[in-house]
């Protein structure tokens, strides 16, 4: 059995853009890059993966059982979701938002109790935030705040965690540094990832399977160096570019993309 399956999977908003037939699988433990242009669906897909929308027909399926039977409980403790757009209207504390990544865990009213306060420090840690800890929210760089919803995610110890665009306005060695984050945390817990990225290099780098997406539809997905390759990339993204890959092994984060004349 598959961690997280989409199977047959249909949404359409009343606009008119729809999500057609996705079928997706992801093994546990493993990172999965969803790609494709602005307005593929991405981000429909990561809201119905969060509950926020259900599929008009076909299933999501997280240990072989549909999202809309988990209770809202268990399914805040399954899942964890950093969303692309950050913001936060109210001041919180850098330690409070990381701690809320403890809520699902907590009876009404109670307070953190030793497991909550060990997985806060260790997420802390991980995203090495402590000299922002009693900072408002608010008053943080997007890089910064990014760090602190990492931190709220992985204080919830989810068994999925899923990411809207992790790098969008972060440069490239905090791109690298979340990603090695992000791997290090699965490996270790087992966490399965679902991650939104653009960057065809991090990708191919850091996961294991990649999807590709293009006007609501799913165009191919597989390993990277199935998917991601110069004929795919031309037809998904209209672009004239040239994908070069250096010889085996590391050499995945050796290709470049060419503007042709
Ligand atoms: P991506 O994340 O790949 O850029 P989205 O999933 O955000 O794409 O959007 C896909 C399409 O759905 C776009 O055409 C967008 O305008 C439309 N869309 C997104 N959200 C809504 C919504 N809440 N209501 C209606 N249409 C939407
Ligand atoms: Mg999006």
């Amino acid at each position: 059995m598959k961690h997280l399956e989409l199977c047959q999977v249909n949404f359409s908003y009343p606009s008119g853009f729809s999500l057609d037939g996705i079928n997706l699988e992801i093994n546990k433990g493993e990172i999965l890059g969803v790609l494709g242009p602005n307005g593929s669906g991405k981000s429909t897909l990561v809201q119905l993966l969060s509950r926020l929308y259900s599929p008009t027909t076909g299933s999501i399926r997280l240990n072989g059982i549909d999202l809309s039977e988990y209770t809202t409980r268990e399914f805040s403790r399954q899942v964890a979701v950093i969303p692309a757009d950050n913001y936060f209207t109210f001041p919180f504390s850098v330690s409070e938002v990381v701690q809320m990544g403890r809520y699902p865990y907590l009876g009404r009213l109670q307070r953190l109790r030793g497991r909550d306060l060990e997985w806060t420090l260790r997420a802390r840690k991980l995203t090495n935030i402590s000299a922002l800890w009693d900072r408002s929210i608010s008053a943080l760089s997007s890089g910064e705040r990014q760090r602190v919803l990492i931190a709220r995610a992985l204080a919830q110890n989810p068994s999925v965690l899923i990411f809207d665009e992790p790098s969008s306005h972060l440069d490239i060695n905090h791109q690298i540094e979340i990603f090695r984050m992000l791997k290090n945390f699965s490996e270790k817990y087992g966490t399965t990832i679902l991650v939104v990225l653009h960057d065809l290099t991090l990708a191919d780098a850091f996961c294991e399977e990649v999807a590709i997406l293009k006007s609501g539809k799913l165009v191919k997905s597989g390993p990277p160096k199935k998917v991601i390759t110069t004929k795919i990339l031309r037809s998904v993204f209209q672009a004239d570019v040239q994908l070069h890959r250096g010889p085996d092994g590391a050499a995945s984060l050796n290709f470049q993309l060419d503007i042709l004349d």
